[in-house]
């Protein structure tokens, strides 16, 4: 994977930037066309441990347009491993593109229903071999957050007061706290409604002495709910395109963009802040979208 990593950018965003604000975006979403760059970072070193302790195949779990599902089919299949992906709900006549992706890329499909997808440490016990290593949902976990951390090293970040993500499950952002500097703020966006327990679920990620470290967490730019796109965010995405030459996605980055845009009309963020953004990717979620809904 290391070639990819060579195709991340910082790009400025102009129209995110005024006399007293200056606002960047870390192009992660470069990495790789279908491989969405925060879900690599977060697998590299479950995959590392499948390697050290000599098990020939990984498994996890995702919906039918999941980033971490065909995220570990392409990054198992680089490092020569088996994958299985347990997905939520009955097997559709037709596969998702994500999961077409992911069978491509090698994957095992396994459907189960929603009742039985609840229960993962079940499934977890039936189908447990001593050849299968099992990585949590979405990459949670301490060392999904360990390969996160990597985010902010592979360009210069230190210039930057505040650092910006948008936050399922919280991984990516205890990583970027990891090593943010003792002077920049990590603000994250949740993108699910309600997620009061994020909070902690974040510092359970963090070594003792991180866990001092100040963040904060936006819970109000959900825009109803986890993967929920209403006109008016699709419209905004749109425009952030035609402005400035950013694909988003419905789930996450187009949230991201949006509370940054609102939060610096706001005056959130005190005069002089330099901002960087993470482009977590994600970008093929969007093939959920009818075709021509957006123009990238
Ligand atoms: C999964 C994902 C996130 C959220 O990452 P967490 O570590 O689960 O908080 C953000 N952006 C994109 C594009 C993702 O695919």
């Amino acid at each position: 994977m290391k070639e990819y990593i060579q195709n991340i950018k910082i790009q400025k965003l102009g129209h995110f930037s005024n006399d007293l604000i200056s606002t960047d975006i870390l192009r992660l979403d470069l990495l790789h066309p279908v491989v969405s760059g925060n879900k690599w970072f977060k697998l590299q070193y479950y995959l590392q441990e499948v390697l050290d302790t000599g098990k020939t195949t990984v498994a996890s779990f995702g919906g039918a347009y999941s980033n971490h599902i065909v995220a570990m089919a392409f990054a198992a299949k680089e490092m020569g491993l088996q994958s299985i992906g347990v997905i939520r709900g009955e097997a559709a006549s037709t596969l998702s593109p994500t999961l077409l992706q992911a069978k491509e890329y090698g994957m095992e499909l396994r459907f189960v229903d929603r009742e039985r997808y609840r229960n993962k440490e079940k499934m977890m016990q039936e189908w447990n071999n001593p050849e299968l290593f099992w990585i949590k949902e979405g990459g949670y976990g301490p060392i999904g957050a360990k390969g996160a951390a990597d985010i902010l090293t592979i360009l210069d970040t230190s210039r930057y007061t505040h650092i910006i993500c948008a936050v399922g499950t919280g991984t990516m952002m205890a990583g970027l706290i990891k090593t943010a500097g003792s002077r920049q703020t990590v603000v994250g966006i949740s993108v699910l409604k309600n997620h009061v327990a994020l909070e902690n679920e974040i510092r359970w990620l963090l070594g003792p002495a991180e866990k001092q470290r100040s963040f904060s967490l936006l819970h109000n730019y959900h825009f109803g709910g986890y993967a929920k796109h209403p006109p008016g965010l699709i419209a905004f995405m749109r425009d952030t395109w035609l402005t400035e030459k950013v694909p988003t996605d419905i789930v996450y980055t187009s949230k991201l963009l949006f509370s940054v845009k609102d939060l610096i009309e706001k005056n959130y963020f005190p005069p002089g802040s330099k901002l960087l953004l993470v482009h977590s990717g994600g970008l093929q979620g969007n093939k959920s979208l009818e075709p021509d809904r957006l123009p990238f």
